[in-house]
This record gives structure tokens, C-alpha cells and sequence, in this order.
């Protein structure tokens, strides 16, 4: 006889949750499984909130199922293993992204890059490998299996290192991939929202002279004086866009809206590369020249592997690399959300989970 849902997922749980389009967030009470022997259980401290939190609760995507219990930037302190864990002992810091299962053997599984799985299970609003849904870190507890969870550094304040579990690793992934990681290289940065804030940083990390290129005249300043930014680029301004063109070795496109995509490949130098990890809803329009001329790379990037993002959050202690937060409680959630519609935010909020659920 089948088990019923209370055997298979015994441990008690409270989340916010949205139940329906209009994405408003409210407690739900629901459970989690048992820790199982390669899983890991923690009490969740902190999560950041992510534009695609934003887009799921009020199923924007078309790929919601509700109700949904957002949240992948997930930290916290391990309260249980199980008998064949070997990367964790109870109390280690511990944090999650966007992905909690895999096939762990395809190419992708195999080469580290559980990201590109055609099996991948997301933290939130998927479906688990024993038929349930997945549920994200705007919860007071997780259980996961051990391989997708990884370390925080200790000299990382946890709150503001939730967001580099997504944010930090959709940005840093691709600057290695790419090549961008190379000191002396000029890099661009397109948008100046959460993940651009974090490529910034670790762009200048890496050793880059670092241009935002940008539709607000306002963040100028934010740029250059507060995230050490060399240059800002106006996007509406044609002389400053024409002395620039061809001068950047890579960009890292983040913005999500509608925007030109010719304007940003005229920036780079021959064999520059342009890497999307935003998602515009409508398709790019892109003229075969601007990449034929020059023999450009129009490529995009999807989040990171779990060792990579485990390297990444190693980097990131090493250079103090942490994301600009605002820390809230979970009573403000919804007011957070629609701030964040209007990118309202500098540049990342964080939900203090264990002090507010
Ligand atoms: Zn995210
Ligand atoms: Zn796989």
C-alpha cells in the first residue's frame, strides 16, 4: 500500500506561500521529508528574495503551481544528518540555491554541471523524485540531499551571502565559462539590479577594469562611488555609447526587459563575447552582421553546478565579496515584492527568516 503523505513527509513545516495570481504571500503550514540517509536537515536563518520569486508567485512564467513557497537563496545552521552525509556535521553553516536534485548521471551531471541537467529539480515549484512538490526557502526548514547543499565561509555574514547562492553564482558562472576572469580584461555590465551589482564585484575581483552600461542616469553615481565601477554608459547617449564602441572584451547582460542587443554587440572589440542571463520575454532581434563582423560570441548563461558555486562562495570570502542587503521580516514580504516590481531595492532583499516566521 502506497505511503500516505504524512509518513513520507513528517517533518512539520511553515512557509509563505502564494496561492493564487494575484502572488499575495501568507503562512502555510505543510511538510518536508524525513532526512534520509545522504540528506541534510537545517533551521533556515536567512533568504534572499529573487526577481524570479517575484514572477512565480504570481505565475508569470505560466509554470506555476500553487501553492508556491518561493525562495533560493536559502542559509542556514545543519540540525540533522543522515548516517552517510559526509560533507556536513550538525551546526555547519550551510546554504542552498536554485536547484535541490539531478540525475547525477548524464554529461551535465557528470561534468559538474547539474545546471544543465534535462532532469534538474529547482528548489521551489518543482516536482521531487518521490512525486511531491519542491518548496523554497521562505520556510523555517529544509531537508536536501547533501550534494546540492554547500558551505557558507565563515567570514561571510550569512544574510548578505544568501544572494550570492543565485544572484552571485548565475554572474560568476559565466565570467569563468567565458573567459571574463581574466585580469586587465575590460568587462561590461548590463543593469544594475541584483545581479548586476554582483557581477560588478566579482568582475573587479577578478581583476577587470569594470563599464555598467545602463538606461538610469541616477546610478551613476551608485556605480562608480559605491561598488567601485571605473566607467558608466549611458545607454540613451550616443556620443558617450559611439566613443565606446568596441572597447569591452565581455558583457554580462542581466537586464530582463525588452532591450537592444546590437547596441551592446557594437561595444565589444573583435571576438568579444556577450553573455545573456537575464530573460527578456520577447525574442531578440539580432542582425547577423553584428555578430559576423567581428567574429562576436552572442552566448547565454543558466545559474552554476554545485561545485562552482561552492568555488564561487570560496572566492567570495577570499575578496570579501558580499551582496548589498536590505533586511526585512517576514510582515513586510508583500510590501517587498511590489518594491521589487518597481526595482526598488539596493540590491537585494533578505528575509530574516528565523526571527520573523
Ligand atoms: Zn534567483
Ligand atoms: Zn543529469
Amino acid at each position: 500500500m502506497a505511503k500516505s503523505l504524512e509518513e513520507v513527509h513528517p517533518v512539520k513545516a511553515v512557509g509563505w506561500a502564494s496561492r493564487d495570481t494575484s502572488g499575495v504571500l501568507a503562512p502555510l503550514k505543510f511538510s518536508r521529508r524525513a532526512t534520509g540517509e545522504k540528506d541534510v536537515q537545517f533551521k533556515v536563518l536567512f533568504c534572499g528574495v529573487c526577481h524570479s520569486d517575484l514572477h512565480g508567485i504570481k505565475n508569470e512564467w505560466g509554470m506555476t503551481t500553487f501553492p508556491i513557497i518561493p525562495g533560493h537563496e536559502i542559509v542556514g545552521i545543519v540540525t540533522e544528518v543522515g548516517s552517510k552525509v559526509e560533507k556536513f556535521r550538525v551546526g555547519d553553516r550551510v546554504g542552498v540555491g536554485c536547484l535541490v536534485g539531478s540525475c547525477r548521471t548524464c554529461p551535465s551531471c557528470a561534468n559538474d554541471e547539474e545546471n544543465y541537467c534535462p532532469k534538474l529539480i529547482f528548489t521551489y515549484n518543482s516536482t521531487d523524485f518521490d512525486g511531491t512538490r519542491t518548496y523554497g526557502g521562505y520556510s523555517d526548514v529544509m531537508v536536501v540531499d547533501e550534494h546540492f547543499a554547500v558551505h557558507i565561509p565563515e567570514s561571510l555574514p550569512l544574510d548578505a551571502a544568501a544572494p550570492l547562492l543565485c544572484a552571485g553564482i548565475t554572474v560568476y558562472s559565466p565570467l569563468k565559462f567565458f573567459g571574463l576572469d581574466k585580469p586587465g580584461l575590460h568587462v561590461g555590465v548590463v543593469g544594475l539590479g541584483g545581479l548586476g551589482h554582483a557581477a560588478v564585484k566579482f568582475a573587479k575581483a577578478m581583476g577587470a577594469k569594470v563599464t555598467v552600461i545602463s538606461t538610469s542616469p541616477g546610478k551613476k553615481t551608485e556605480a562608480i562611488e559605491r561598488l567601485g565601477t571605473d566607467e558608466f554608459l549611458l545607454s540613451s547617449d550616443k556620443a558617450q555609447i559611439g566613443a565606446a564602441l568596441g572597447t569591452l572584451d565581455g558583457i554580462i547582460d542581466t537586464v530582463s526587459a525588452t532591450h537592444s542587443v546590437a547596441q551592446l554587440l557594437a561595444l565589444l572589440k573583435s571576438s568579444g563575447k556577450l553573455v545573456l542571463v537575464g530573460l527578456p520575454e520577447k525574442p531578440l532581434e539580432v542582425h547577423a552582421f553584428a555578430i559576423v563582423g567581428g567574429r562576436k560570441t552572442l552566448a547565454g548563461s543558466f545559474m552554476g553546478g554545485i561545485k562552482e558555486t561552492q568555488e564561487m562562495l570560496d572566492f567570495a570570502a577570499k575578496h570579501n565579496i558580499t551582496a548589498d542587503i536590505e533586511l526585512i521580516k517576514f510582515d513586510y514580504l508583500n510590501e517587498a515584492m511590489a518594491r521589487l516590481a518597481k526595482a526598488d531595492v539596493k540590491y537585494r532583499f533578505v528575509i530574516d527568516v528565523a526571527n520573523s516566521i
